[in-house]
């Protein structure tokens, strides 16, 4: 993917972890302390989250399915921990290894699948 396109979906995602935590009316410190963001620069931004083990992201995990918009917001979270942990390989198929096609990001920048192992997703959970 160009750097111009993630750089896009980077500014998507925390687009919308802004708006969901606003919704959420979640300004807890120690959360916004693990996700804070300074200017959304890829090179100068650490993710604090990932070094932190399992245990604060189960935490995390848990308080944040407790609501639907939480559970989108934990989406967010980890399509963001992907995307600087390995820019290289976001928008990749999670299941198939293809791109995932950037009209498809732009709607969707949390997408970990693409179009047809979402449809086979959806098709396997109807039956
Ligand atoms: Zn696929």
């Amino acid at each position: 993917m160009k750097k111009d396109q993630l750089k896009h979906l980077e500014r998507r995602l925390l687009d919308e972890r802004a708006r969901v935590m606003k919704e959420l009316g979640h300004y807890d410190d120690t959360f916004n302390s693990t996700l804070q963001n300074s200017d959304g620069d890829l090179s100068s931004y650490s993710f604090h989250m990932a070094d932190q083990g399992t245990d604060t992201m189960e935490r995390e995990k848990q308080f944040l399915f407790a609501s639907q918009e939480g559970r989108y917001l934990w989406h967010v979270n980890q399509a963001l921990r992907r995307l600087y942990a390995s820019p290289e390989t976001f928008g990749r198929c999670h299941s198939c290894s293809s791109e995932i096609s950037f009209e498809r990001l732009d709607a969707l920048p949390h997408a970990r699948l693409c179009i047809a192992c979402k449809a086979k997703e959806e098709d396997e959970k109807r039956r």
